[in-house]
């Protein structure tokens, strides 16, 4: 992954920790909201008509983690759903997400970015995008600013242009330290229009939802 030093590999271990107790902590708090929903394995709409999947740089690192453990073919197949993807967004096309397999299954679903683990409705999406609680969105906003403060010195936006800017060894390796200038990947940066932690919201995210109900019933 490109983490060379120890202190480097301890650092991404326990934030890496971190990042899944956020994740274990959204879904005890949104479990009553939740277990409304309408959603089934198969259906992934939320992955197929997908605007953008937000993700931290960090959330990045735990993915690149995953995939890096593929075998080169699958790696290769990999980097180019993801180029093509790269390519569709920069024009602006509501893309399928690049993770998303043959049998509408997750390929990174242990791992999936938290903008995934948010999303739920309570009606069939049926194109129109999700129905949520009001409660489940100001919930998701509170962990996903948790997450970027896990990540003071990273960037958010949509997950293949994360999983690029990853891909510059320099970033990679200066990223948990914070040691790296933004001066130094400003093109980057800017094509994919990514949010810096150091001043600024969390990057990409899925389509606006309707909001429901207010509590759940
Ligand atoms: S990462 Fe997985 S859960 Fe998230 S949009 Fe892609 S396929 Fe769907």
């Amino acid at each position: 992954m490109g983490l060379k030093s120890a202190s480097d590999k301890l650092d991404f271990i326990e934030k890496k920790k971190l990042v899944f107790q956020l994740y274990e902590e959204y879904e005890r708090l949104v479990r009553p909201y939740k277990s409304q929903a309408v959603c089934e394995k198969g259906c992934a709409s939320c992955c197929i008509d997908v605007g953008s999947v937000g993700a931290t740089t960090l959330e990045g690192l735990i993915i690149l983690e995953l995939i890096q453990g593929w075998d080169r073919q699958a790696l290769k197949e990999m980097n180019r759903v993801l180029r093509e993807n790269r390519n569709d967004k920069l024009n602006q096309v509501f893309a399928r997400c690049a993770f998303l397999d043959q049998e509408q299954s997750c390929r990174i679903y242990a791992v999936r970015p938290f903008s995934c683990r948010r999303l739920y409705s309570l009606r069939k999406c049926d194109g129109q995008g999700a129905v949520v609680h009001r409660q489940a969105v100001a919930l998701g906003q509170k962990i996903e600013k948790e997450l970027q403060n896990l990540d003071p010195d990273g960037c958010s936006g949509h997950l293949s242009f994360i999983l690029h800017l990853l891909e510059e060894e320099l970033f990679r390796r200066a990223h948990l330290k914070g040691s790296w200038k933004v001066v130094d990947f400003r093109e980057i940066i800017e094509r994919y229009e990514l949010v810096v932690h150091r001043g600024g919201p969390i990057g990409g995210k899925h389509r606006e939802p309707t909001f429901g109900p207010g509590e759940p019933e």
